[in-house]
């Protein structure tokens, strides 16, 4: 398979220096799932420019991007507003309906608590995740709500999509914070 990706350096106002992920040849790319993951990480290279944590997400529906969004937090003074959450708003917007049924969720970071139950709430069929939160995650990480069968509904949760990819914005972050 070609390697779409192309590792280039960019330096942030802030003065990190960070790897930027461009996508070459998105149509010849033989995994959807890296194409999708690729538009998360694009998400979350919009929430590090603004100095948040830079999380992003999409959601998928019939092979098509109908919702992304990244963390909003510190723009909008407000905790619950988390790429995962943003994206199901704006899913449940397009779609006009609470229910998102057949619809991936690709973040890329694993979701939180609040997050993961909102993609319960939301009936979201599978949750692709970039790499494990050791602090937060509760795909299976630290807490298990997608995923956990006592629960109503299920998504399917895969990780590991980009995972390198994924981390190096959130590594760079903070590094630069040093939190
Ligand atoms: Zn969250």
């Amino acid at each position: 398979m070609i390697n779409p990706f192309h590792l280039l350096d960019a330096i942030k106002p802030s003065g990190i220096q960070i790897k930027y992920i461009l996508i070459n040849n998105m149509e010849n790319l033989a995994d959807k799932k890296q194409l999708f993951m690729a538009a998360a990480i694009e998400e979350a290279k919009i929430a590090y420019a603004n100095d948040e944590i830079p999380i992003g997400a999409v959601i998928v529906k019939d092979d098509k991007i109908i919702a992304k969004g990244c963390n909003r937090n510190r723009e909008l003074n407000n905790p619950v507003k988390h790429a995962e959450i943003i994206c199901i708003e704006e899913a449940s917007r397009v779609l006009n309906n609470e229910r998102l049924i057949d619809c991936e969720l690709y973040v890329t970071k694993e979701p939180c608590a609040m997050c993961s139950g909102a993609i319960v709430h939301a009936r979201i069929k599978r949750v692709i995740i970039g790499a494990e939160d050791e602090k937060y995650g509760a795909c299976g990480t630290v807490l298990n709500v997608c995923g956990n069968k006592a629960l109503n509904h299920v998504p399917d949760v895969e990780f590991g999509v980009l995972r390198e990819e994924a981390s190096l914005l959130l590594k760079a972050f903070f590094k630069g914070k040093r939190y």
